[in-house]
C-alpha cells in the first residue's frame, strides 16, 4: 500500500509524514506540496529539507493561478498585512466568518489535486494534517471534521473505493499533534509555520501563536527556536 502526504513543511503535516512512514515505510510515501501564490518560499524549502531527511518522494504542485482573484493576506496579489494576533482575537472582529488569512477553499481544492495525483500514483490513502484548533470558532472551516467526512465520501465514492483519506488529527489539538510528534522523533526543527518568511519566525502572527502554545504545552520549547 502506497501513501500520499499532503506536506506544507509545517508542524503538523510533518508530523503526518512522520506516521505515514512509519505505518507504510519511506519507500511507499510520496510527499506532496502545494503552492497556492503565497507570499514567500520559506515553507517550501522547508519541506524539501523534510523530505530529505526521511527520504521520501517529493512531488510539487502549482496552483497559484486558481488563488489569483483572492485578497487573502497570505497571497503574494494581496496588498493586506497578516494579522499579528492569536486566531481568538482575529475571531472576535470576523462575525462568525473566517479569519483573513483564510485561503477560499483551499483544503477543498489541495484534497482533490491530491486525489487526482494519489490515484495516478497507484496510492490509496491521502495523509492531510488538519486539526481541531485550525477549525475552532470557524477559523478555517476547511479544516473541521464535517468537512473532512464529507471530503472523505467524494474522495472514497469518486475514486470507484480506491482512495480515502485520513486526517489523524481531525478531532484532536496542536498540542496533541505535537505530542505524538515528539514520541516519533519528528525533526520540528526543520519545519516552518510562520506565515511571514523572514529569517526567522514572527513571533506574533497567529500561526506562530498557536506553534508556541502547543510545544509549550508539551513542556518543550520549539526546536526551529533553538
Ligand atoms: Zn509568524
Amino acid at each position: 500500500m502506497k501513501a500520499l502526504v499532503l506536506f506544507s513543511g509545517g508542524v503538523d503535516s510533518t508530523t503526518c509524514l512522520g506516521i505515514a512512514v512509519k505505518k507504510y515505510g519511506k519507500e511507499n510515501v510520496i510527499a506532496l506540496s502545494i503552492s497556492y501564490g503565497q507570499k514567500h518560499t520559506k515553507e517550501i524549502e522547508a519541506a524539501n529539507a523534510i523530505a530529505k531527511y526521511y527520504e521520501v518522494e517529493k512531488m510539487e504542485l502549482d496552483l497559484s493561478e486558481m488563488f489569483k482573484f483572492s485578497d487573502c493576506s497570505l497571497l503574494k496579489g494581496s496588498d493586506k498585512d497578516i494579522p499579528k494576533e492569536s486566531y481568538a482575537k482575529q475571531l472576535e472582529k470576523t462575525n462568525g466568518a473566517p479569519v483573513s488569512t483564510y485561503v477560499p477553499f483551499r483544503n477543498g481544492l489541495f484534497i482533490a489535486s491530491a486525489a487526482s495525483v494519489a490515484l495516478s500514483r497507484k496510492c490509496s490513502v491521502i495523509y492531510y494534517g488538519a486539526h481541531s484548533d485550525d477549525s475552532a470558532g470557524n477559523a478555517y472551516p476547511d479544516c473541521s471534521e464535517v468537512f473532512n467526512n464529507a471530503m472523505n465520501t467524494a474522495v472514497y465514492e469518486g475514486s470507484g473505493k480506491q482512495l480515502k483519506i485520513e486526517a489523524p488529527f481531525v478531532s484532536l489539538t496542536k498540542a496533541d499533534v505535537v505530542k505524538i510528534g515528539l514520541e516519533l522523533k519528528v525533526p520540528y526543527e526543520l519545519t516552518w509555520s510562520c506565515y511571514e518568511g523572514s529569517e526567522k519566525p514572527c513571533g506574533k502572527c497567529g500561526t506562530c501563536i498557536d506553534r508556541a502554545k502547543a510545544f509549550a504545552a508539551n513542556g518543550v520549547s520549539d526546536p526551529a527556536l533553538r
